[in-house]
């Protein structure tokens, strides 16, 4: 892949990316970094090259197995609530990896991101385009993500892109006090709602945040 590739041109352009952004500022994103970040980074090469000329609309895209890469304005959302209140963030884990698109945002963001997924060839993707991107400040695991990620745990925050009918267990283990985790919580097709969980030294504060649409979070490997 090219240089030009990368930057983009026509519907992958820069401009267009600008308008991406103008559509999160409308949607009521403010954090500057957040913005930053997705103005810079090329989402079209996380898709296929037929779909390139919409990876800037702000909606799902299928990006195979029967997944999708997340839509913009909730990649913006959740990384946004992740960062809120925190100056640096040492350690994130990211559960469901897909194509690598939050993935590649958070690595801007963060100091070192672990990311899980349950289907190999997705894996394969991110690993590719995060590598393009040059990131290296990412670690990947293929595994059931309802197992977390014990070896570098605490996390400072935790980041959920698909949805669990309940909050794993182990990922409330793994996050460190202070810390944050991000999840859509609800049934597949049903009620989902964007949940914020804040460990402090004695309990787990629950915020429900938004009525969210999010692929199932499903157990075992592919
Ligand atoms: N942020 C990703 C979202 C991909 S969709 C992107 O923008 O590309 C959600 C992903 O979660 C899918 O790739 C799916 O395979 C993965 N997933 C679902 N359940 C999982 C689990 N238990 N462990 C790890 N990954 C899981």
């Amino acid at each position: 892949m090219t240089f030009r590739h990368l930057q983009g041109s026509g519907m992958t352009s820069q401009r267009t990316r600008n308008r991406m952004i103008m559509r999160l500022i409308e949607k009521g994103i403010t954090d500057e970094r957040v913005l930053r970040v997705m103005q810079t980074t090329p989402r079209h090469i996380f898709v296929d090259e037929a779909l390139a000329s919409r990876a800037y609309e702000d909606t799902a895209l299928p990006i195979g197995y029967n997944q999708t890469i997340s839509q913009p304005y909730i990649v913006a959302r959740m990384t946004e609530l992740l960062l809120e209140h925190r100056q640096s963030l040492p350690r994130v884990l990211e559960i469901g990896t897909g194509c690598g698109y939050q993935t590649a945002i958070l690595a801007q963001l963060v100091e070192n991101v672990y990311s899980v997924e349950r289907i190999l060839p997705l894996q394969k993707k991110a690993i590719t385009h995060t590598e393009l991107l040059q990131l290296k400040n990412i670690r990947y695991a293929y595994s059931d993500g309802s197992w977390g990620w014990a070896e570098f745990a605490p996390y400072d925050g935790i980041l959920v892109a698909a949805a669990p009918t309940e909050v794993p267990e182990a990922l409330l283990q793994q996050l460190a006090v202070g810390g944050v985790m991000l999840i859509p919580v609800g049934e597949q097709g049903g009620d989902q709602t964007l949940q914020r969980i804040t460990r402090t030294e004695n309990y787990f504060e629950v915020e429900e945040l938004d009525p969210v649409i999010f692929v199932p979070f499903l157990a075992g490997k592919e």
